[in-house]
């Protein structure tokens, strides 16, 4: 038996969240499907595994109602998920802004400009004042972003409107700004915030950095590994030993690269993802801020 894990996104307006979870819920208990699933007022976000013909079905289903909605098929399968939620939010993506988002039948209403991968290197050749902004998380941003990124010093989605509002990049405001994030769905809204904010010619990627990587690999404008929200924490796209790749990341303790995560082992007080090389993992497994402490301590 084959298995699939689908992602997808859809912004239209639902006018009864609540009863589209109950359907959606049913509908994945009925094909033994787990994942985690938001629906909102602006459209529905999900991932779910399974078994493929029961993927099939699912993808059939949701799309009557969620009329022209994209997959994105992928490997793993039910199994990558402890448990099936579904659940019903204000906002599809946390912003902090569900009533400042618009949707109409077409999607997002007054986003920024879709952009094809190919596009956005023509872009950036024929207006060399053109900016990447990252719409991830800083952390995401420390192991791999487009060439000369600006990256927002954010912790989570919710600090991007106090961040915009700060008034540190109206520099850009008159500046061709092509935004991205990991598969295109923050952009639909963070593009929209900038636009509202006065940010003129706003731009994001059709499939974020995903479609992007897929096509140029590491011989395009992306520079690094991508994060990932699952077990592995990371991605790279283009051959392992790719001799375009760069490494990005450091080690908090002790400088060297790396892109790769962890946990901060002074759980449950610090939630703090940190990256490190294997061999410090080894000795100390904490953060950057709980080594310290650790120290002053002894
Ligand atoms: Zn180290
Ligand atoms: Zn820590």
């Amino acid at each position: 038996m084959t298995s699939k894990i689908l992602l997808y996104y859809k912004f239209q307006p639902v006018a009864d969240p609540e009863a589209v979870r109950l359907w959606q819920r049913d509908l994945c208990e009925g094909l033994d499907l787990r994942g985690r699933i938001i629906v909102s007022p602006h459209g529905i976000n999900g991932t779910v595994g399974g078994d493929i013909d029961a993927c099939k079905a699912y993808a059939r289903k949701t799309r009557e109602y969620f009329r022209g909605i994209e997959y994105k098929w992928s490997e793993g399968g039910k199994e990558d998920f402890p448990k099936l939620s579904v659940k019903a939010r204000e906002e599809i993506v946390s912003f902090g802004a569900p009533e400042e988002l618009r949707v109409d039948e077409h999607g997002v209403v007054g986003g920024g400009t879709h952009l094809s991968p190919e596009e956005v290197n023509t872009l950036i050749d024929a207006r060399p004042d053109a900016v990447f902004f990252d719409g991830r998380n800083t952390r995401e941003a420390q192991i791999g972003r487009f060439k000369n990124a600006v990256v927002p010093d954010v912790d989570t989605t919710h600090d991007f409107i106090a961040e915009l509002d700060s008034g540190k990049y109206d520099w850009m405001k008159d500046k061709p700004v092509i935004s991205y994030c990991t598969g295109g769905i923050r952009c639909e809204v963070l593009s929209s915030l900038m636009i509202n904010r006065g940010f003129r010619e706003v731009y994001q990627i059709d499939g974020g950095i995903v479609r992007y990587g897929e096509k140029y690999g590491n011989d395009g404008l992306w520079e690094g590994s991508l994060y990932v929200f699952d077990k592995r924490m990371h991605t790279e796209f283009g051959a392992p030993d790719d001799p375009n790749f760069v490494q990005l990341g450091h080690c908090v303790h002790c400088g060297e690269a790396t892109n790769q995560f962890y946990n901060c082992a002074n759980e449950p007080e610090c939630r703090a993802q940190y990256l490190s090389c294997p061999a410090c993992r080894d000795e100390k497994p904490l953060c950057g801020e709980c080594a310290k402490e650790g120290q002053a301590e002894r």
